[in-house]
């Protein structure tokens, strides 16, 4: 495996460690990432961003936000840390976290935008002696929920990258806008920030993942799956099992036929696909035809039209079982992951940006699919759409137990190397 040399800036790292871990102790699920943004807005407004956050970026309330039970619990850890007035706070009320940081350069140039997810997960981290965070005393104080993503790293190079061009004003030109979007994690909050005026201006737009590959690698386009998540729901009548099943419209059976053939669907020779059924439910009595079902289902396509041929199969599917039992069916929307191909130009600026500042060569890639989804893939198709260029890029390192694992963990050399990367695109006027 090659290895990553140590960022060259040690004062920068020192930082960007103390961040890292700061944040990694309170984590923070998606939508409720109350504590996270009123402190991004709160270091970001002192170094001189304007800010935008809350309530001002949302025309319409997040579409599939947690229980109010979780939610309760995030709202009053917030208030408690921060204090029930604090302005911050008060301005995220119904789920609408996040926040927009702009600052202008000294003089003309280019928009640029950079785009963080700052979400976590229901996972809770293990204290392991040989997981580092729980080693080195910074893992989760919110029982039940971790950064088991990198996000917090994510959010780290945002405000690393924050500081460094607050205090070299005088070395840039144009505006740059950061994006701490939430949310990332249920696919929600990338079709949100995806619609924001700010973005509507932005000429070179850019994110990036860590970890993803579990080795020392630099990926400078990086596509992600398309995904598309369901929630449906069979209804049928119910009736005597033993008396009158002849009455009865079976949901249950209905539903069951549909995972099958879900599973069995034919596939698409463009590119990879997948399908799961990851919930479903129906509670009913043994001796009673059952009459409604629920169940989640999603498919994924290597681009959006293989996910739309999946999507459309997978809709026959569920429609051939109900009329095969007589029953109805519904389906809405749970999630929507869009994938959308990168600006080649902008990923070889940023080889080029990566080779001036001494990666080694064995660490750069230029291409890699994931085989997960982003919701970037929303805000990346905006800022082509309208003419800009933009690319997802991969830091990958080694990730302990993977992503999504209780021991989830990245190398936090690679923090430096994210912002000293960023800051020279910016600095590097044309
Ligand atoms: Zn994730
Ligand atoms: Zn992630």
């Amino acid at each position: 495996m090659s290895e990553l040399p140590p960022c060259p800036d040690r004062e920068l790292m020192l930082e960007l460690s103390e961040t890292r871990r700061r944040f990694h102790r309170t984590p923070e699920l998606s939508w409720t990432e109350y504590l996270t943004t009123a402190r991004l807005c709160q270091e970001l407004e002192a170094l001189g961003y304007s800010i935008e956050w809350g309530e001002a970026l949302y025309r319409q309330p997040p579409g599939n936000p947690p229980d109010s039970d979780t939610d309760r619990a995030a709202w009053q850890r917030a208030e408690r840390t921060l204090g029930a007035n604090n302005r911050y706070l008060s301005g995220m009320r119904g789920n609408r976290t996040g926040l927009v940081a702009t600052l202008e350069g000294n003089g003309p140039g280019r928009v640029f935008g950079f785009r963080f997810d700052i979400d976590a997960l229901p996972i809770n981290e293990s204290l392991d002696a040989g997981h580092e965070p729980a080693a080195r005393g910074f893992a989760s104080e919110h029982a039940g929920i971790m950064h088991a993503c990198g996000h917090d790293g994510h959010l780290t190079i945002g405000l690393g990258l924050a500081r460094r061009l607050a205090a070299r004003r005088e070395r840039w030109g144009g505006r740059v806008h950061l994006f701490f979007q939430p949310a990332e994690e249920v696919a929600g909050g990338g079709a949100v920030f995806a619609g924001l005026p700010q973005l509507a201006e932005v000429e070179r737009f850019l994110t990036l993942h860590l970890g993803i590959l579990d080795r020392y690698r630099i990926v400078f386009d990086a596509t992600w799956i398309a995904a598309r998540i369901y929630d449906v729901v069979f209804r049928g009548r119910a009736s005597h099992a033993g008396n009158a099943p002849q009455d009865g419209r079976n949901a249950l059976l209905a539903a069951c036929q549909a995972v099958q053939g879900l599973y069995a669907l034919p596939r698409h020779s463009g590119g990879m696909s997948r399908v799961n059924v990851g919930r479903f439910r129906s509670d009913n009595a043994q001796n009673v035809i059952a009459d409604e079902v629920r169940l989640r289902y999603e498919v994924r396509g290597a681009d959006n039209a293989i996910c739309d041929f999946m999507a459309a199969a997978a809709e026959q599917v569920l429609d051939g079982a109900a009329r095969m039992n007589a029953v109805t069916w519904e389906r809405s929307v749970f999630a929507e992951f869009s994938s959308y191909p990168n600006s080649r130009d902008l990923a070889e600026s940023v080889a080029a940006t990566a080779r001036a500042l001494g990666l080694p060569e064995a660490l750069l890639q230029d291409s890699f699919l994931v085989s997960a989804s982003e919701d970037a893939g929303f805000l990346i198709q905006r800022v082509r759409e309208q003419g800009g260029q933009a690319t997802h890029l991969i830091l990958g390192s080694p990730v302990g137990g993977g992503h999504h694992s209780p021991t989830f963990d990245f190398d936090e050399e690679l923090l430096g190397w994210g912002v000293l990367l960023f800051e020279s695109l910016v600095l590097d006027k044309p």
